[in-house]
């Protein structure tokens, strides 16, 4: 099983010719709602790769709340873990959109942001092999799942996104931590974002905290770096015509975690998971653009 702790969201997204400027009000071309957030996103690329999936984490006692869980379903997801507070709303993203490709985006946390470890401590977790967190959810019930997980055995992986200075506090626990280039750059404290994987290497060990750690580096088009204590790979990114790479990071942890559930070896499971999201950027949304296994399968043997 996969048990994603995470973010539920409800992603607005509007079309505008021009962004508006403080003070003015513009009409919107289109408005579409998604089911988003990190967590959501990751468990439902689990989810469609095949892996039994559970998702913790909470909403609004509201109808987005109560909608963005039926979707979860639909996607195979097992939502039995997300608490309805009263106490906030549904966390939301507000997307604006130009013409010209520019955005704009606030994001609420709203009821995410009421996650505690008491909640995680009231969970389950026998038989839950493969925890998974990023960082739209509070640290503290993060470091709680990954504390009650080691001392069950499971193995624990971090997106450490969006990048936040109390998140490098988690790496110690973490089993895998999965990084895109960006966020490597913030955590290992570089002035530009390394390309060659000499300098991603080298960066990740600056954030090794045990010897016995993978850091993942995803570089967007050019693939996905693997680093150990001593070895590090490259896997290729497969060349596909991109659409809309929202999500794809998020698509890479689900599936990275559903073939790690399903007993891949880690090569194995990142090429797997590098093919998944190549796939997902040809489609646009998040969640819907996520592939199936046998998608995924038939698109490796090509
Ligand atoms: P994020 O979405 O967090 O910025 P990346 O841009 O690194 O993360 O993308 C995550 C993964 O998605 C990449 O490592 C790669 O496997 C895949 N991917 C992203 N963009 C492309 C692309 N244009 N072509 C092929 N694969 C891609």
């Amino acid at each position: 099983t996969v048990f994603v702790l995470g973010s539920i969201n409800l992603d607005a997204v509007a079309r505008v010719d021009d962004l508006p400027r403080p003070g003015e009000t513009v009409a919107g071309r289109s408005l579409e709602l998604f089911l988003g957030g990190k967590g959501a996103n990751q468990a439902v690329a689990a989810a469609r790769m095949g892996a039994p999936t559970r998702l913790m984490g909470a909403v609004g006692q509201d109808d987005s709340g109560a909608s963005l869980k039926t979707k979860l379903m639909g996607y195979g997801v097992q939502v039995s873990d997300v608490l309805e507070l009263a106490d906030a709303p549904t966390g939301q993203a507000h997307v604006w959109v130009s013409a010209s490709g520019e955005n704009m985006i606030v994001v609420t946390a709203g009821a995410n942001a009421l996650v505690t470890p008491q909640q995680v401590a009231g969970a389950t977790l026998e038989g839950q092999r493969i925890l998974l967190c990023q960082l739209e959810t509070p640290p503290t019930a993060i470091e709680a799942l990954f504390r009650a997980g080691a001392a069950k055995g499971a193995l624990r992986i971090l997106n450490a996104a969006p990048a936040l200075p109390q998140g490098a506090a988690l790496f110690p626990l973490t089993d895998i931590l999965i990084l895109n280039q960006t966020e490597l750059a913030t955590y290992a404290k570089l002035d530009h974002e390394p390309v060659r994987l000499e300098e991603v290497s080298l960066a990740a060990r600056k954030l090794m905290s045990r010897p016995d750690q993978t850091i993942i580096v995803t570089l967007g088009a050019t693939g996905v770096a693997g680093v150990r204590r001593d070895e590090a790979f490259l896997v290729e990114g497969r060349k596909v015509k991109a659409i809309d790479t929202v999500g794809a990071g998020d698509c890479f942890c689900g599936a990275l975690a559903a073939a790690l559930a399903a007993n891949m070896d880690l090569r194995d499971a990142v090429e797997m998971a590098n093919a998944a999201a190549a796939l997902s950027v040809q489609k646009s949304g998040a969640a819907p653009s996520m592939p199936n296994r046998r998608e995924v399968e038939a698109f490796l043997e090509r």
